[in-house]
Order: structure tokens, then C-alpha cells, then sequence
């Protein structure tokens, strides 16, 4: 079954992505993760994606468009994946369905209002190590990753006044791509303000009463 996770940024894709790629054995690619591997490997892309995603710019379409390719092409994925980011623009759904990048089976549309994707934005720490995302806003008292007792960091575009652009280009940018996955009725949309095991239930229930071919059967395993 191949996924693709949808909404605004600090809505809970990844937090939702991670726990459905583990109960579900599947991998998640996310184009954010790629690119700050990129950052973090310094390549030369990275350097230059680092600009734009500091600002919550699109990264140029050339650049992902490669690098989401080169990795939906690994065996790896070949079975099913979770992809969270990609695409991202009416420019980079035109290339993913032109070019045959992937086929998806269903698109996850998470919806939270905007004062409570706000609220999480500076509490937001990710596992250097594992990926594993925690929110302070959970109260968990998390020091170390409770997965594999990692540092965790915070993202660079994790304050307000970025989040705020990333979520503007969100509503001009990405928005409007839903409309394609909805006319294909691959969209499956839940309401996602609550702590993550909420929203997780939410999300397989929601699956389940889809309708979209194989679902039921794949959920039941
Ligand atoms: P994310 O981790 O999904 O919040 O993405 C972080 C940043 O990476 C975004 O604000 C963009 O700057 C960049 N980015 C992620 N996905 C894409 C994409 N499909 N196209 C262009 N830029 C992207």
C-alpha cells in the first residue's frame, strides 16, 4: 500500500507516518528528511536547499524532483512506502504524474486549526539519531529519545516567524494539489488537534471505513 501523507506543516505527518510505517513494517520517506541529510552531508545541493528551507521557501523543483526519484527507485520501497512531502506544488504533481514517479494508493489529509499548529511549533524536538518526533507540549518529560536514548535537536525553521511563511506557502502552494488526489477519491481526511494516539485511532478508523481498494484487507494484515 503506498500512502501519502497531506497537510500543513506541524500538523503531524511525521508523528503519524512513523507510527503507521512501524506497525505496519512499511518505510517512510520524507522529502524535509532528505533534504537536511543533504544539508547535514554537505553536499552541494544541500548548501543550497539550506537557503530556501530556512526561509520556508520551495526548495527549487530540479533539485527534489531528482532526489525524490532517485529514492523511490531503491528496492526498499518497492512494496509499499509512507511518503510525507512530495509533492508539494502543481509544478511537482505535474512531474510525479507525467513521469510516473509513484503510484498512490491513498493520501492522508490531516487537518488541525492554525492556533494549535502554532502552538507546536517551537515545542517540537526531533531524535538526532532515530527521527523519533516529540512535542514538549505532550508533558512526557522527555530529556532523551525515549526510543533509543538519543539527543534530541530542534529544527532551524521551527520558530514563529518562519512557520508562519511555511504555512502561507502551504495554503497558496500545496493547498490547491489535494483537489487532483480528491478527484482520483484516494483522499481519506481526519481531524488531527488531539495528542497522537488520538489522532493515530482516528487515522486507522477513518482507513478502514475508506472504501479505497485493498485498504480493509491490508489494515487486518
Ligand atoms: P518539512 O520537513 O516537510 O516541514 O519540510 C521542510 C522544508 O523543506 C520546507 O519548508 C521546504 O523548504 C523544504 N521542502 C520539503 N519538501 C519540499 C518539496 N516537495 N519541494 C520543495 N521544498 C520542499
Amino acid at each position: 500500500m503506498n500512502f501519502l501523507m497531506f497537510g500543513a506543516p506541524m500538523a503531524g505527518k511525521g508523528t503519524l507516518a512513523n507510527m503507521l510505517a512501524e506497525n505496519y513494517k512499511l518505510p517512510t520517506i520524507s522529502m524535509g528528511d532528505i533534504l537536511r541529510a543533504s544539508i547535514a552531508s554537505g553536499d552541494e545541493n544541500g548548501v543550497m536547499a539550506k537557503s530556501y528551507m530556512d526561509k520556508g521557501e520551495m526548495v527549487p523543483i530540479e533539485v527534489v524532483c531528482a532526489m525524490i526519484k532517485k529514492r523511490l527507485s531503491q528496492d526498499d520501497v518497492q512494496n509499499g512506502f509512507i511518503l510525507d512531502g512530495f509533492p508539494r506544488t502543481p509544478e511537482q504533481l505535474e512531474v510525479f504524474v507525467n513521469e510516473k514517479i509513484a503510484n498512490i494508493d491513498v493520501v492522508v489529509n490531516v487537518e488541525v486549526p492554525y492556533d494549535v499548529l502554532l502552538s507546536r511549533v517551537v515545542g517540537r524536538r526531533t531524535c538526532k539519531s532515530c527521527g523519533y518526533i516529540y512535542n514538549t507540549n505532550w508533558n512526557l518529560g522527555y530529556e532523551k529519545c525515549p526510543k533509543c536514548g538519543g539527543e534530541f535537536g530542534m529544527r532551524s525553521d521551527d520558530n514563529e516567524e518562519t512557520y508562519k511563511n511555511r504555512y502561507d506557502v502551504y495554503q497558496r502552494e500545496t493547498l490547491p494539489i489535494l483537489d487532483y488526489f480528491k478527484s482520483e477519491g484516494k483522499v481519506v481526511t481526519i481531524q488531527s488537534a488531539e495528542a497522537p494516539e488520538e489522532s493515530y485511532k482516528n487515522t486507522i478508523n477513518a482507513l478502514m471505513e475508506s472504501g479505497i481498494s485493498g485498504m480493509k484487507e491490508f489494515l487486518e494484515g
